[in-house]
C-alpha cells in the first residue's frame, strides 16, 4: 500500500505536469471509484472545463485544487496509481477515472483491487476520514515532547498504534518498522511504557525514514510505481522490512519475523529493547 513517501513523491512527480492545466472532461470507466452525492454524472460535469489550480497532500491523501473552488481528493488504498499518460490514446487496464487534459496528456486513475476512492468537496480538510487524521509527523508542530504526550496513557503495542492513521498519520508496515528499528524499540512495546528518551529517539527515527523514502521515490515491494511507470528505491535501502534472516545491519544478529495486529513485523532482537 502506497504511505506517505510515495504519496509526496507522486505529488512532486505530478505537480509540474499537471499544476495550471485545463481538464477537458472526465472518464469514469468505473463509477463505483466516486463517492459523493450524484456520485459520476455531477462528478464528470463539475471537473469539465476547470482549471487544476495547485496539487498539495494530507497524509496519505493527494489534493486537485480546481478553479471553481471545488478539491479532487484521491486515496489509493492498497493497489491504486495515478499514471500520467503524456499521448493520451488508449485506456489502461484497470483504468477507473481519467482526466484529459488541454494539450494532450491524460490524468490515468488504475486501481487494480478497486478499493481507491475520489471524492470531489468544496474543503478537503472537512472530509470526514481527514477530520479524524492524527498529526502529520513532518509538521514542525509534531514534537518529541508531542508523541511522548500522545503515548502516554496508550496500552496498546507501538507498532499497531504507529500506523493508526487516528494516532499519526502517513505510516504504513514499512515505515513503521524500519522507524522501530531506527530508534531501537520493539515493535511489542507497549505505548505506555516509552520513556522520555526513547520518544526522542522515535521521534527522529520517524521523520527520518519518511524523509529518507521520500529521498529514495518510495518503496515498489509490489504494484507502486510513480505516475511515469518508474519505480521508487527505498526498497533497496530496507534495514529490516522483509529481511527475515538476514543479518541486522547494525549488529549482524538474523532479523526476526513476528505478527502484531496481523501484520508482518520485522524487528531485530539484539538491537530493539
Ligand atoms: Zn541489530
Amino acid at each position: 500500500m502506497p504511505e506517505m513517501p510515495e504519496v509526496e513523491t507522486i505529488l512532486m512527480d505530478l505537480k509540474p505536469l499537471l499544476a495550471g492545466r485545463r481538464i477537458v472532461s472526465a472518464d469514469c470507466a468505473d463509477p463505483s471509484a466516486i463517492k459523493m452525492p450524484g456520485a459520476h454524472g455531477e462528478f464528470c460535469r463539475r471537473v469539465a472545463g476547470t482549471t487544476i489550480v495547485d496539487l498539495h497532500r494530507i497524509a496519505k491523501y493527494l489534493i486537485l485544487r480546481l478553479d471553481t473552488g471545488d478539491e479532487i481528493v484521491l486515496h489509493l488504498r492498497m493497489t491504486g496509481r495515478l499514471v500520467y499518460d503524456p499521448d493520451g490514446e488508449q485506456p489502461a487496464t484497470r483504468e477507473r477515472v481519467a482526466l484529459k487534459l488541454d494539450g494532450g496528456g491524460t490524468l490515468r486513475f488504475v486501481d487494480l483491487r478497486r478499493l481507491g476512492t475520489l471524492h470531489l468537496v468544496g474543503d478537503a480538510r472537512r472530509l470526514p476520514a481527514i477530520e479524524a487524521l492524527g498529526p502529520d509527523p513532518l509538521a514542525p508542530r509534531f514534537t518529541a515532547r508531542r508523541l511522548r504526550r500522545l503515548l502516554r496513557g496508550r496500552r496498546s503495542r507501538i507498532k499497531p498504534l504507529l500506523m493508526d492513521q487516528r494516532f499519526l498519520a502517513g505510516l504504513g508496515n514499512i515505515y513503521a518498522n524500519e522507524a522501530l528499528h531506527c530508534a531501537g524499540i520493539r515493535p511489542t512495546r507497549r505505548a505506555h511504557t516509552i520513556t522520555m528518551d526513547e520518544a526522542r529517539r522515535l521521534h527522529r527515527a520517524v521523520r527520518r525514514v519518511l524523509r529518507k523514502g521520500v529521498m529514495h521515490g518510495g518503496a515498489s515491494t509490489r504494484t507502486y510505481r510513480r505516475p511515469d511507470g518508474s519505480v521508487g528505491r527505498f526498497q533497496e535501502a530496507f534495514e529490516v522490512y522483509d529481511r527475515a534472516g538476514a543479518p541486522c545491519p547494525t549488529c549482524g544478529e538474523p532479523i526476526k519475523r513476528i505478527m502484531v495486529a496481523g501484520r508482518g513485523t520485522f524487528y531485530c532482537s539484539r538491537c530493539q529493547r
